[in-house]
């Protein structure tokens, strides 16, 4: 390396910044030169030092340190003492501003890294950044399939067409034929308070489908009344007023007024652009996930309900579980639908890493993208962040392109919900201070 130059790098998942600056255009002699830029590598160094060994009079310089406060105090000294000799310097604060607090950069007193040593550095950044372990994030990275449709085939229905599932004669869920149960009523696949009308389920009997009615859609149901409301999308009944414990959301006409009473000493620093809405009905979550595993089993090809034993078992409660994957939950104007819309991912081998059957549900601005748990087919639940993870990276389509909450549904008891919503979503014509 050139005595004469003061170098050094950092590195972030998203920026990096090389210094390297000599001193040739200062009139310094030569002899003085070096002794220059080791006193000026020192202070460099004392900025990313974490620990001094006296003992052995040496400062130890982690490669990968965190953005916080104090490092950003040391930051702002070195630039006031050098910035106006040295201008570049400047360049360093803003690259600490940009960053995340806590998140890890890289520090090194060189500049000449190899690339391979570069790249696996960027890499490490950036799995650590999406909280993912460095092993998993590598091989998702490198795995040669591109397109969740090489592993999956997709199953899609159209707003505007009839679909008739099923041409078994027995239930597909409770399997008793018609000597034993009834097939007199249309059986909506997914709830009529959704829009839908148009997937209609031929062996789904009569006592099931009043079943699920009443024991898990209606918790699904309550649970999105707020955007079924909001968005005017007519179900069975349609209320003109929908009063939850901070909301009022009253239709009259074609007008549709949503107050919001909100609490000024919890939510004067609230800058998160999310507001909680308190319903007063209670749910319980893991209703909820069954709904949504019913409405996926309502619409896949008979072939396919033979693997789904067990999780029918857990659905007609049967079966009881405490702990279920998570489902990823996007909340955006951009998936808009005013009818409810489902779609169907099977795995098409044998790939036990990732799930066999895996679930999209959108209605208006929510989208729920979930696996259907207990099949036969898979080898592990996807409980484990490990395993998740590698599924939810897989499924680029929404990993790369849907901005989600990860939200556990596990709850068998009664709970008092909230919906957080993105307030650019809303149109508040009066908020008010709560009393
Ligand atoms: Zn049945």
């Amino acid at each position: 390396m050139d005595k004469n130059l003061l170098c050094f790098q950092l590195r972030t998942a998203d920026d990096n910044v090389c210094f390297g600056f000599g001193l040739n255009d200062f009139q310094i002699p030569n002899e003085l030169k070096s002794e220059i830029i080791e006193s000026l590598q020192n202070e460099i160094n004392i900025v990313f030092v974490q620990r001094l060994d006296y003992a052995h009079g040496n400062a130890q310089i982690p490669k990968f340190q965190r953005n916080n406060p104090e490092i950003r105090n040391r930051i702002r000294a070195f630039q006031n003492l050098l910035e106006e000799k040295y201008p570049q310097i400047r360049k360093i604060l803003p690259f600490f501003n940009a960053m995340q607090e806590d998140e890890l950069f890289f520090f090194s007193p060189k500049v000449d890294i190899p690339f391979e040593e570069i790249s696996s550095i960027d890499e490490y950044l950036k799995s650590q950044k999406l909280d993912i372990q460095y092993q998993i994030y590598i091989s998702m990275k490198n795995a040669k399939y591109e397109n969740v449709l090489d592993e999956y085939s997709l199953v899609e229905f159209k707003d505007n067409e009839k679909y008739f599932i099923g041409k078994d004669q027995n239930c597909r869920f409770c399997n008793k034929d018609k000597t034993k149960t009834t097939f007199k009523n249309k059986s909506h696949a997914i709830s009529e308070a959704f829009g839908n009308k148009n997937i209609i389920c031929r062996n789904e009997c009569d006592n099931c489908n009043n079943e699920f009615g009443k024991n898990i859609e209606q918790d699904l149901i309550n649970y999105l009344r707020f955007f079924r409301d909001y968005y005017g999308i007519a179900g069975k009944k349609s209320d003109n007023k929908y009063i939850g414990k901070n909301f009022e959301l009253i239709k009259s006409g074609d007008k549709l007024k949503l107050s919001y009473k909100y609490n000024i000493e919890k939510e004067k620093n609230n800058t998160s652009g999310f507001i909680k809405l308190l319903p007063y009905e209670k749910i319980i979550p893991q209703k909820i996930y069954k709904t949504l595993c019913k409405y996926f089993l309502s619409t896949i090809d008979d072939s396919f309900i033979p693997c789904f034993k067990e999780t029918i078992n857990w659905i007609n409660g049967c079966k009881s579980s405490q702990e279920l994957p998570k489902i990823a939950v996007s909340m955006s104007k951009s998936h808009f639908t005013k009818r409810a819309r489902i779609k169907l991912y099977l795995r098409k081998n044998r790939n036990y890493n990732l799930p066999f059957a895996v679930g999209e549900f959108n209605f208006t601005v929510i989208k729920y993208i979930f696996i259907v748990p207990f099949s036969n087919q898979d080898s592990c639940l996807f409980i484990k962040d490990e395993d998740f993870n590698r599924f939810w990276l897989f499924f680029q389509n929404y990993s790369y392109h849907l901005n989600c909450d990860f939200v556990e549904f596990n709850d068998t008891e009664k709970v008092n919900p909230y919906i957080e919503v993105n307030k650019d979503i809303l149109n508040f014509t009066t908020p008010t201070p709560l009393k």
